[in-house]
């Protein structure tokens, strides 16, 4: 076979399979029962952001990122979380799919933003990160940082629902 012939199949292949994956059913019923668990806590949060943007300063990802809203704090909830509550769970594997990088590349967990108003910004990413594993979904680290050390804290819930 043909060097041409092998890369084009090798495509194909590939193609194929990423096809596949985006139609992977989406179980809405357990988004909607882990975003239920939380509901109270987490409401009360998203509605009290002001969008003061006070919490970007102290994200070291925005600030080295040329200020990229994509790295502001309360953008990437927003539009994980607070779009899952929005949607009641109702989201897509291409809407998933669609926040991976936003929750996984764009955040380390680090725990330095602030925010006036006590939002507890890296504990909702957290959040947000299971919901897509619970759908087989996960993503990557920021490339020039690396995976933590130890990752079980995004699973870890400190405050009961
Ligand atoms: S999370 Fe807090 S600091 Fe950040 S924009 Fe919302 S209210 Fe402002
Ligand atoms: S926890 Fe995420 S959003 Fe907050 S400062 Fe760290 S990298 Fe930025």
């Amino acid at each position: 076979m043909s060097k041409f012939l092998v890369s084009r199949y090798s495509v194909l292949i590939t193609q194929y399979y990423m096809i596949g994956d985006s139609m992977q059913e989406v179980d809405t019923q357990k988004i909607k029962a882990m975003l239920d668990q939380k509901k109270a806590r987490m409401k009360i949060c998203l509605a009290a952001c002001a969008s003061c943007s006070l919490c970007a300063e102290s994200c070291f990802l925005f600030m080295s990122n040329n200020k990229d809203p994509q790295y502001m704090p309360s953008y990437k909830v927003v539009n994980s979380l607070g779009r899952l509550y929005k949607k009641k769970g109702k989201a897509t594997r291409v809407m998933l799919e669609d926040m991976r990088d936003l929750i996984w590349q764009n955040c380390v967990l680090c725990g330095r933003c602030y925010c006036p108003f006590g939002i507890d910004i890296p504990y909702m990413i957290s959040f947000a990160r299971s919901i897509l594993r619970s759908q087989g979904i996960s993503g990557v680290f920021p490339h020039t940082l690396g995976a933590p050390e130890d990752e079980s804290v995004d699973s870890q819930d400190p405050i009961s629902p």
